[in-house]
């Protein structure tokens, strides 16, 4: 088994309470590794590491050049290096390592472009009012920025915040899930062996309440990005309400998509597909409600049937599987008790529906692609999120009908369009209530491109042009060139 210790301030330190937490191999039900399990202590060692590498450390003297400079050493690092970190993220959560191979050998482009963002940020030159003075825009890092991940595509979404921070200026703890913790510590052993310097990039491990809570709350953090949850979301900005702290929330989501009659069905049907059934609707973006027009409902369940009792479940890491576990037991037990509600509430189980056993993986915590029909928006399977290959179907009569479904959620994160009518298309995208509209496509993500939710989706965005200014405060710099006037002449004379 390995076992991992925190990374803080360049070396692997060992928790303060000794204790470690296993990481199951969800193919096999195993444990395959040890990771520490950090409390308050460590977390305050982790913070205080960054804050001196921010305040005291060489980092603070780096120019927005050679921090850039530092982010292409990383990009060039990983783009050799990325297939040391597969089998980790993978004996973690369960990936299938065709996805993880993708995801892997982009990672190094989404470092590169935060470091071209860097580089086009300057100071700006502000229009005012006031007679003889020059005001500037200053933009600054925060300082410690602690960056929390889930366990889905952890070094995928680590990248999302560590790149625009270090780009900014500021240090960083990670504090990765504790489901899935190794890919982010091996790729804190990758850069240990860049000149990024010690204490800059830190990563603690452990639960969220023993150690993420103390890193959200300890005095010097400054700023705080966080993927996972809504109830994790809001514990995190609750904690950090109380210190007037930042934060962003990516969370969850039950996104729409809405396929109408006109629509390209054989495209369609592909984007709904790996909408819900790539990475096993493990995705934030997950398509996992599809709102079909009447008229092609039926044929539409069948397709999707058929295309899902073909799908092959197997060994994470064979190129071959095209359904994965899930990650972990206590997700598999949520998504089967969901599943469980939604037929107990009415709904029908058109596939699936049941755990499943591979033959190379019997132990592992396999469920077989789902589809639920007959599903009323009154269904707890309509409204919450499963984080699993689960797609509630329903009917609409119209585009309104359609429109009024897709809207009536608490999320926001993201909606597809299925249509060849474009204007119907625009019309859909600017009413629906979604961070990103997909229309005949879906799933994309890209580091040019905001995400974020509306709604209890989270707030705050990541990526796209603004990716690295978010990790920056703005200073209104004044420069007086006229002399100041007595405020009281009066006196004066
Ligand atoms: P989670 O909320 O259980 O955990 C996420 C992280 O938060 C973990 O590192 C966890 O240890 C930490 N955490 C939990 N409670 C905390 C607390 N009180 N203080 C500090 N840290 C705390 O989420 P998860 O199960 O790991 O991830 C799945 C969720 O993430 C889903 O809801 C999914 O939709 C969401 N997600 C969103 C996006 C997005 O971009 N919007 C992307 C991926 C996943």
């Amino acid at each position: 088994m390995k076992k991992y210790d925190h990374f803080i301030d360049g070396d692997w330190c060992v928790p303060d309470s000794g204790d470690y937490l296993e990481s199951i191999d969800p193919a096999h039900a195993t444990p395959w590794a040890s990771f520490a399990r950090g409390n308050a202590s460590d977390a305050q060692a982790a913070v205080n590491a960054a804050d001196r590498a921010f305040n005291e450390g060489p980092w603070s003297r780096y120019s927005m050049p050679q921090r850039c400079e530092c982010l292409i050493e990383i990009a060039d690092l990983l783009e050799q290096r990325w297939p040391d970190l597969v089998e980790a993220e993978i004996r973690d959560n369960g990936k299938r390592i065709s996805e993880v191979n993708g995801q892997f050998a982009g990672l190094h482009s989404w470092y590169r472009y935060f470091a071209k963002l860097g580089l086009e940020i300057e100071s700006q030159r502000l229009d005012n009012q006031v007679p003889g003075v020059i005001n500037h825009a200053h933009y600054q890092p925060y300082g410690v920025v602690v960056a929390i991940t889930p366990w889905n595509s952890p070094l995928m979404i680590a990248a999302w915040k560590l790149g625009p921070a270090l780009a900014a200026g500021n240090t960083v703890v990670i504090k990765p899930s504790e489901f899935a913790s190794a890919s982010t510590l091996e790729f804190a052993r990758l850069l240990s062996e860049t000149s990024l310097p010690a204490g800059v990039v830190n990563v603690v491990t452990g639960l969220g309440q023993e150690v993420g809570e103390p890193l959200v709350t300890h005095p010097q953090t400054r700023k705080i990005t966080f993927t996972g949850s809504d109830f994790g979301g809001t514990k995190v900005a609750e904690a950090a309400a109380r210190g007037i702290k930042p934060v962003t929330l990516e969370l969850g989501g039950k996104s729409p998509q809405l396929l109408f009659a006109d629509a390209d069905l054989d495209n369609a049907l592909n984007g709904i597909i790996s909408g819900i059934f790539l990475s096993n609707g493990q995705t934030c973006v997950a398509g996992s409600r599809l709102i079909v027009e009447s008229s092609i409902h039926d044929e539409v369940v069948a397709r999707i049937v058929e295309r899902a009792s073909r799908l092959h479940a197997g060994d994470p890491l064979s190129l071959r599987t095209e359904i994965a576990p899930l990650a972990n037991k206590a997700h598999l037990d949520k998504v089967l008790s969901m599943i469980a509600e939604a037929r107990s509430q009415g709904a029908l189980c058109v596939h699936g529906g049941e755990r499943q056993y591979p033959a190379e993986c019997p132990e592992g915590f396999y469920v077989q692609p789902t589809i639920f029909t007959e599903v009323t928006a009154q269904m707890t399977i309509w409204h919450e999120e499963v984080f699993g290959p689960v797609l509630a179907v329903i009917r609409a009569a119209d585009e309104d009908h359609a429109i009024a479904l897709a809207n009536d959620s608490k999320y926001g994160l993201a909606a597809g369009i299925w249509t060849t009518d474009s204007e119907r298309a625009e019309r859909l995208a600017a009413k629906l209530v979604a961070g990103t509209v997909y229309i005949n496509h879906y799933r994309s993500v890209d580091p040019g491109s905001p995400i974020g939710g509306f709604k209890s989706s989270g707030y705050g965005r990541e990526l796209g042009p603004d990716a690295v200014r978010d990790f920056m405060q703005i200073k209104s710099v004044w420069v007086g060139s006229a002399p100041c006037a007595d405020p009281f002449p009066a006196q004066s004379a």
